[in-house]
């Protein structure tokens, strides 16, 4: 019975996550885009987007850093072709990476947490503000569980420095919700989430993570201290990039 009850739970989360994509396309008068990392949630939500009929209105897009895992790459391709759909992908302008290596060497993300966060801001947001231009809905895969750094994740919130509308569709989802859902629809995953690797970012970044680990403790794990984020999401002080937050049902 209690089975019972979770797979009707999940059927509920599911409906929830339409509803919410369908309540997104309708508040965001202009184009809406999807940043996708091809990580476990994202490729949930491109399932979803795609089986309700928004591939065409919902623009995909993802952050190629240059410095990310080959599955990552064949898992784009992969998707791309079992959906029918096009992901745009955003690179750092090459003059400003010319000029990064040049100045911190190669893998110099390593020395210091400024000079991490230099590399993020070449080669992660200035892609995304590219992304985004013009856009007055961001879709994202964060979920509130992930970290505390994430916990105040809703649904729609106004990104006030962005001027557009941030929504995360599964921001109450658990990880083993999404995962069973991937399962039950045949999702195509990354591999490397089958060997520990449950957040993933760019390769030389990311470790895989010991059962019991925090979620994001794969993510740049030299820093011990910091909070493990890139700055796409949350500011140099530790909280959710936004200034109001707007819950919308449901
Ligand atoms: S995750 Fe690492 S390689 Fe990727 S942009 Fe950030 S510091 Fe650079």
């Amino acid at each position: 019975m209690a089975a019972r009850h979770g797979s009707d739970a999940n059927r509920q989360h599911e409906q929830d996550v339409e509803t919410r994509l369908i309540a997104a396309r309708a508040a965001c008068g202009g184009s809406i885009v999807f940043t996708t990392s091809l990580g476990l949630e994202d490729q949930v939500l491109t399932h979803v987007i795609a089986r309700l009929g928004l591939a065409r209105e919902i623009l995909f897009a993802t952050l190629d850093t240059g410095r990310l895992f080959p599955e990552v790459y064949d898992l784009w391709a992969l998707t791309e072709e079992r959906y029918g759909i096009a992901i745009a992908g955003y690179a750092p302008e090459a003059g400003e990476i010319e000029q990064l290596v040049l100045e911190q060497g190669i893998n110099g993300f390593r020395n210091s947490t400024d000079a991490r966060k230099r590399c993020c801001a070449v080669r992660k947001l200035a892609p995304l503000d590219r992304a985004l231009r013009g856009a007055t809905g961001w879709i994202t895969g964060l979920r509130a569980d992930q970290s505390q750094a994430r916990a105040d994740t809703s649904f729609m919130q106004q990104d006030a420095e962005r001027g557009l509308l941030k929504i995360s569709p599964l921001h109450d989802w658990s990880r083993d919700q999404a995962l069973d859902f991937a399962r039950r629809h045949d999702v195509p995953l990354n591999p490397l989430h089958e060997r520990g690797f449950v957040s993933i970012g760019c390769a030389p970044c990311t470790r895989a993570i010991a059962p019991g680990e925090p979620e994001r403790a794969g993510r740049w794990w030299w820093e011990q201290d910091a909070a493990k984020e890139c700055g796409l999401h949350v500011g140099s002080d530790g909280r959710l990039v936004r200034a109001a937050a707007a819950e919308v049902s449901p």
